[in-house]
């Protein structure tokens, strides 16, 4: 068995995380470090590295994923005034995990282009 990955273990509940929703398919949960007033990440339970590695079998879990995100900004009352989905994808991309993860962020206006 190839070892866990960080996002893995949070889905698994060895690491705390704080989770806002969780399905068969994905949780989402607090970012530890915020960059903006609300910020989550919404990943799936399969440990799909990054977005260029998912394959077509990866299709309806992707999608699902910007639809939860999506229910959570609806569910928690900002999806009114606007939020952001940013997926990174390798190093010039800015990933840091290697667990496909989408950012959802809203709470202010956020600039573009990014850096
Ligand atoms: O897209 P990227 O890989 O850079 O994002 C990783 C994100 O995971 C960062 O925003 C970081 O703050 C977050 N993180 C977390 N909990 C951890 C480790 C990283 O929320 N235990």
């Amino acid at each position: 068995m190839p070892e866990k990955t960080l996002f893995e273990k949070i889905c698994d509940r060895e690491i705390p995380a704080t989770i806002v929703h969780e399905d068969d398919r994905c949780i989402c949960f607090k970012d530890i470090s915020p960059q903006a007033p609300i910020h989550y990440l919404v990943i799936p339970r399969k440990p799909i590295p990054r977005v260029a590695e998912a394959s077509a079998d990866d299709e309806a879990v992707l999608g699902h994923l910007l639809l939860i995100a999506s229910k959570v900004a609806r569910d928690e009352g900002f999806a009114e005034n606007g939020f952001r989905l940013v997926i990174n994808n390798g190093r010039d991309g800015g990933e840091a995990v290697p667990h496909l993860h989408v950012h959802l962020l809203a709470g202010r206006p956020l600039e573009w282009p990014p850096g």
